[in-house]
Parts: C-alpha cells; structure tokens; sequence
C-alpha cells in the first residue's frame, strides 16, 4: 500500500484537464500546446515505408545511427558545432523523457536545482523525484530573463541550472546577453546546465536562436534537449533527442537504457530520411510567425492584452479588463462560457504572483481556428 505520495503537491496537469474541459464544452482549443493541422504527407509516406520494409523492432539503445548522424548535420549546420553522433547524440522518446533521464543522472538527495518561474510543468516534479530541492527564481520585467535573480540564487548545493529558450509559457526568448551573462554566472562551478530548446525553429522577427550549443562554455556543460513533435506538427509521436559531451552523455546513456532502453524505431527511419532537407525546418519561423501575427492583430481588437512574443507557438495576454477573477477560475469560465480553452499561468508558478490575470493561448493552430477564437474573444 502507498505509505505516503512521492509527489504530494501534483495532480493532473493543467494541459490534460484543459484539454479535456475544452472537449467537454466544445471550446475552442487553444490550450494545451499542439497544432490542429496534419504531419507533412512525406513524413507520413516515409512512417508507412519503414513500417512495410519491417523496421518494426528494437532500434539500437542510442537511436539509429542514420538519424543520429542526420540530428549531428542538422546541429552543425544550424550552431556551427560538430557533436559525434556515435557519444554525444541520443534519440528519446520526446523532450519529456530527455529531461527526466538527464536529471535521473545527476540529480542526488538534496542536490539544488534552480528553475526560472513561470517553468514548465515537468520540470520541478522530476526533479523532485530524484530528490533534488528545486529552487525557483523568475523571469523579471515583460517576462524577461533577469540575471541578478539567477546570480543570488546560486549556492555552492547548485547543481543544476534549468533553462528554455524560447520559454513556454512566456514566449520570451533568451538573447546573446543573456546566454553570456549564464556563461558568466555558471563559471568556476561545477554546475550542469539544462538548456530546454524544443521550440527552436520558433524564433520570430529574425532574431537569431541562442542556443547553449553557440557558447562553448555552455555546452561543455550543458544537456541540449529538443524534440521532433513540436518541429514536424507531431506531438503526439512523442519523439525528441539530447545532445551533451561525451562523458555527460555516458552517465545520461546509463540511465536511458533502463527508463526506455530504446524509442520508436519506424519514426526514427523516416526521420533520418526526412531530416536531411532543409527546408523541412527552415520554414517553420515564417510560418508560425504568421500565425503569431494573425492572433496579435486580432486579439488587439480584444478587451485581452498580449505581451511581448518572440518565440514558440504561445501567447500570452492580461485578462484585468475583463474580469479580476483568479486564472484558473477565469479559464475554466473562458472554455464554458465563452468557447475558448487557455491555459492559466499559475501552475508554471511555485509561488504565482498575487493578483497576475494572465492566460496563455497556442496559435499553433489553422488561420480558420484562430479567426473563430479571435471572434469569440472579441465579443466578451
Ligand atoms: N519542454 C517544453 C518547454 C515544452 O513546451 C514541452 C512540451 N511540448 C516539452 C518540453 C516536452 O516535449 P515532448 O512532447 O517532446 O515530450
Ligand atoms: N507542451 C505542451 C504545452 O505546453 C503540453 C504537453 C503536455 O500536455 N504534457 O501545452
């Protein structure tokens, strides 16, 4: 019998229970972070492929080395910097998984973990699974990386710093600054940096990804986490990959092979093949910056106010004008009575800021979807 949970302060994840609240009241749902449009009819075609060729069974413990060597290109040609597909490259089974088994390696009882509030929801719980102390700081002004708050949370406990770029769910971005002020705070200790970049490709207005992989100073250190759902519109084919240096990826390898041991060996074939096109990703910051776009303009004709997005599939916007009620209250009646689902902000929060009124809305969604929501917004 259960003496006590492990996990006392955790339900079920605001995604899940919006999203089936949003099914319930037939809202619109701009809630949990996936598209409503289809995977790439190639991507499909090469699944089936595999499938029918007979690659139905267990791909090596590391990932296929085709899709490691054409993860290894893709990184090169992207950030400038070669790592070894056959140490420092692992497929995983999405970016969740990647950062469970990262912390899984280095995380010990009491070891601290610093987390930038608003933080996604996965990361304090796994932390604390491995008896890690999360220890929160937040992001400042507009939703924006502020380094004096991460310097005076450093300790000499600090074992892992946690960061994401772009942020969900801000939508803010860490820019060359930043990444040279963490290079600076991270120097001289022995501390592991995180770096959470799924939304990658999800940079708007031509700004350049700051990836950790840029600052050698940083990826020496650092776990790099990406996922396949949120590049290729597949979410929910659960697919990512982690880049680290060799004797970081050794400890990470350890435990991986006992947590999934190996992912998807169809979906890594068609990968590899898939991968190897440009334009396959290269595409994605217009086009989602396009949809960006569409939701802001409408939503400036809305009594909601957007905050500043630089980057992944979210927006955020401040509901005071339209009710003072708590988020997640106000959320719940937005899907009932309004029609549109939207995730409150404070369960990214450990301790949410008092009276913030802020929803974040995915427009990872098609023109058609977006423009509905928008009227129904724009009526309350
Ligand atoms: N990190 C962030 C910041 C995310 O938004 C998500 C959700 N997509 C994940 C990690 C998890 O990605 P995956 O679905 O590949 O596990
Ligand atoms: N990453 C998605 C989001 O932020 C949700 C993933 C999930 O439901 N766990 O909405």
């Amino acid at each position: 019998m259960i003496r006590s949970s492990k996990l006392p302060n955790v339900g079920t994840t605001i995604f899940s229970v919006m999203s089936k609240l949003a099914q319930e009241s037939s809202a619109i749902n701009l809630s949990q972070g996936f598209p409503d449009f289809p995977i790439d009819e190639k991507l499909s075609e090469l699944t089936h492929a595999a499938m029918k060729a007979g690659h139905n069974q267990y791909a090596p413990m590391p990932g296929l080395p085709a899709l490691r060597e054409a993860i290894a290109a893709k990184v090169e040609r992207l950030y400038g910097f070669s790592y070894d597909p056959d140490t420092e490259v692992t497929v995983t089974a999405g970016a969740t998984q990647a950062l469970f088994t990262a912390l899984g390696a280095i995380v010990r009882t009491g070891d601290e973990v610093v987390i930038i509030d608003p933080a996604y929801d996965c990361y304090a719980p796994s932390v604390e699974l491995f008896g890690g102390l999360p220890v929160h700081v937040r992001l400042g002004n507009d939703m924006r990386f502020d380094a004096e708050a991460l310097r005076s949370a450093i300790t000499p406990r600090t074992r892992v710093l946690m960061i994401n770029t772009p942020h969900n769910p801000a939508g803010t971005i860490l820019r060359d600054a930043d990444m040279r002020a963490i290079t600076d705070i991270l120097r001289g200790t022995d501390i592991i940096l995180i770096s959470d970049e799924v939304y990658e490709h999800l940079v708007f207005d031509r700004e350049p990804h700051a990836s950790a992989i840029r600052y050698p100073e940083l990826r020496d250190r650092a776990f790099v986490v990406y996922s396949f759902g949120k590049v290729f519109h597949a979410t929910g084919w659960k697919m990512g990959y982690l880049l680290a240096p060799k004797a970081l990826m050794a400890e990470f390898r350890k435990v991986h092979q006992f947590n999934v041991f190996s992912v998807n060996a169809p979906m890594q074939v068609a990968l590899a093949e898939y991968l190897g096109d440009p334009l396959h990703y290269e595409t994605l910051p217009r086009f989602y910056q396009a949809k960006r776009d569409r939701f802001l303009i409408g939503l400036r004709a809305s009594p909601f106010e957007p905050l500043p997005c630089e980057g992944s599939y979210f927006q955020l916007a401040d509901y005071s004008k339209v009710s003072d009620e708590p988020d997640l209250i106000f959320a719940k009646r937005l899907a009932t009575e309004h029609g549109v689902a939207a995730i409150p902000l404070s369960p990214f929060y450990k301790d949410p800021p008092s009276g913030q009124r802020i929803l974040r809305f995915c427009f990872a969604k098609q023109d058609e979807t977006l423009d509905d929501a928008l009227e129904r917004l724009c009526a309350i």
